[in-house]
C-alpha cells in the first residue's frame, strides 16, 4: 500500500486569489479564482453556474484483486461559487471513498474521518502483527 505524499491544499480564507479569463459560450468573462485552485479553466463553459474551482487531489493507492491497485479515499478542495448552492459556494472537501460517488464534507467531518482512518491503520497493523511469524 502506498500513500501519495502530496500535501493537501487547505484554503486560507485570507489568501489572495487571482483572476482568470474563462470562456462562456464564446464570451470572455473574468472570475475570481482562489489561491488553492489548480484547475486550468481552459474549457468552454455552458454557463457561469458550471464554473468550479478544484485543488490538487490526494488519494491512497491500495492493492486490489489480481495485483491491481485502486485509488481510494480521494479528496480535494472544491467550490462551485455560482451554482446557487450555499454549501457548495464556499470551499468544501470533495471526498470520493471508493472511486465512485463524491461526498461534500466540512472540515470538521473530514477531521473526524481522518481520525477514523488513523484508527483503522492501527487496527490493520495489529491484524498483521497477530499473524506475523
Ligand atoms: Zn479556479
Amino acid at each position: 500500500m502506498t500513500v501519495l505524499h502530496e500535501s493537501p491544499v487547505v484554503p486560507a480564507q485570507s489568501a489572495p486569489g487571482r483572476q482568470v479569463a474563462i470562456s462562456i459560450r464564446g464570451q470572455q468573462v473574468t472570475v475570481d479564482c482562489p489561491s488553492w485552485c489548480a484547475y486550468p479553466h481552459s474549457e468552454v463553459y455552458g454557463s457561469l453556474e458550471d464554473v468550479s474551482h478544484h485543488g490538487p487531489a490526494i488519494s491512497l493507492t491500495a492493492p486490489s484483486h489480481c495485483g491491481a491497485v485502486e485509488a481510494v479515499l480521494a479528496a480535494r478542495v472544491s467550490s462551485w461559487p455560482f451554482a446557487g448552492d450555499v454549501e457548495a459556494a464556499g470551499p468544501f472537501v470533495a471526498f470520493d471513498p471508493v472511486n465512485d460517488e463524491v461526498a461534500q464534507l466540512t472540515p470538521a467531518a473530514l477531521t473526524a474521518l481522518a481520525d477514523q482512518v488513523v484508527a483503522h491503520g492501527y487496527a490493520l497493523r495489529a491484524m498483521a502483527a497477530s499473524i506475523a511469524g
